[in-house]
């Protein structure tokens, strides 16, 4: 009940159109989103979109000024990407600090909590939320259920260790689409989810399709 949505727009909402979709989802009460690229986010608030935007994509310390014109959160995809944002702006910029549990696509990693303390340190950055990303969660062998289990181990031990230092890691978030079809029951703030939202599963799936029939809200006349 504590957990919110907040919907991937990325991609021009899949290719649906993001400012359509955004609109639509604000209206039934949707207040955060997350998107690709700091161009795209600032593209959703000319299109007059209130609420959360997170960058999940890295941006460049030469466009911190995209972020704090559009109000944008920022991912900080490691570390060395923090500290650079810290150092090319003039304001404070909000920041989610994206973990790698195991992906290896972007994140720091989750167990250098030094590194990760240092974030915190950052005068300019207001840390507003800690993720990271279930890379099979999806899949419903028993050696990727087991590597998402790690996973998700790996990701609150990495917070509890941040609030033993008195750091707060402020909201947390991991599952996109079959993150919250497969493992719902996270104590998590925010749920990102895609594909599913479109009324689409990613790949076929006779179980949870008997289970939760989804329907495409895109047709084609
Ligand atoms: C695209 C994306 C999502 C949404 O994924 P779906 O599988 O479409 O639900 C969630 N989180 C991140 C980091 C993404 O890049």
């Amino acid at each position: 009940e504590s957990c919110r949505l907040m919907p991937a727009v990325k991609a021009d909402a899949y290719g649906h159109g993001a400012a359509l979709i955004a609109k639509e989802l604000c209206a039934l009460g949707v207040n955060a989103f997350c998107v690709a690229s700091a161009w795209e986010g600032a593209a959703l608030r000319e299109s007059g979109i209130k609420g959360e935007i997170l960058v999940l994509g890295y941006t460049s310390p030469h466009q911190v000024h995209l972020l704090t014109t559009y109000d944008l959160i920022q991912t900080a995809v490691d570390c060395a990407h923090a500290h650079a944002l810290n150092e090319a702006s003039y304001y404070p910029i909000k920041i989610h600090i994206k973990l790698d549990t195991g992906m290896h696509r972007l994140g720091e990693r989750s167990d250098h909590i030094q590194e990760l303390a240092s974030i915190f340190a950052c005068e300019k950055l207001q840390i507003l939320g800690t993720f990271s990303h279930l890379c099979v969660a999806d899949s419903q062998k028993m050696e990727d259920i087991l590597f998402t289990k790690l996973q998700i181990s790996a990701f609150f031990k990495t917070i509890e260790q941040l609030k033993e230092q008195g750091l707060n890691p402020g909201k947390l978030h991991l599952q996109s689409s079959y993150g919250v079809l497969n493992y719902p029951d996270l104590p998590l703030n925010y749920a990102r989810f895609g594909i599913a939202m479109y009324g689409c599963y990613s790949s076929p799936e006779p179980e949870l399709s008997r289970k939760l029939p989804l329907r495409p809200v895109l047709s084609l006349h």
